[in-house]
């Protein structure tokens, strides 16, 4: 059984070249059992989009959201992110 069940509480956001996409994260659950079927655009970002979560995706949501995101991000707080930690590292960049 898996540990995380979906309650329809939370967003998923996926990076994209220049924009952020947000999904329910019930998502999954329409495609599954509703035939929903996503616009292109966000199934691509999807299937290129680094682990979620780790560094490099906080990265690219940062990188492809601009700094406004980084407010979001804490908002929303997406478990397990140390923005201490992403903020050294990307200054260090
Ligand atoms: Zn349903």
């Amino acid at each position: 059984m898996p540990l995380h069940l979906p309650k329809g509480t939370n967003n998923l956001l996926v990076p994209g070249e220049h924009e952020v996409y947000v999904a329910p994260e019930l998502i999954l659950h329409y495609i599954a059992d509703h035939g929903y079927s996503p616009p292109e655009e966000f199934c691509s970002a999807l299937l290129s989009c680094p682990e979620i979560p780790s560094m490099p995706y906080f990265w690219r949501l940062v990188e492809a959201g601009g700094d406004a995101w980084q407010r979001v991000i804490r908002t929303e707080r997406l478990r397990q992110l140390d923005m201490a930690e992403l903020g050294d590292q990307w200054r260090n960049e």
